[in-house]
């Protein structure tokens, strides 16, 4: 992992985090800066810079990842009036940190399209 990733450092427990779930392979957490009022980060443990890094092997890695924010909307009530998942890739998208982050956001009305 590169020195200077911010989730690797919250997946080790060097940065704090408000971890709403955890387990060998993933991690969930409250996004520092809530664009909706639930917002929640879901990332592997392992360092993956973006989407366009991912290997053939990482396919049950990346389910793990969004069957769990699938799972914690749903725990936390959002499941049936709807929460948007994203992935940004590269800076064109609004990627800052990159090691992939799925973004899962709940509890406001979404519009369409993002900006
Ligand atoms: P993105 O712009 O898709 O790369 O998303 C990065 C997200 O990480 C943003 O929504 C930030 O608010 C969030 N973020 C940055 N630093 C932290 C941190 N220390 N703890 C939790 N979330 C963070
Ligand atoms: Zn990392």
């Amino acid at each position: 992992m590169p020195d200077a990733c911010l989730f690797c450092k919250i997946a080790s427990g060097d940065i704090p985090a408000t971890i709403v779930y955890q387990d060998d392979e993933v991690l969930a957490f409250q996004d520092i800066a809530a664009q909706a009022p639930f917002h929640i980060l879901v990332i592997p443990r392992r360092h993956i810079a973006t989407l366009n890094d991912l290997e053939a092997g990482d396919q049950k890695l990346v389910g793990s990842v969004v069957t769990t924010a699938a799972r914690i909307a749903r725990e936390h009530g959002h499941a049936q009036d709807g929460y948007r998942t994203v992935f940004n890739c590269n800076r064109g998208a609004g990627q800052t940190v990159f090691h992939i982050h799925l973004h899962l956001l709940a509890g406001r009305n979404m519009t369409w399209p993002p900006g």
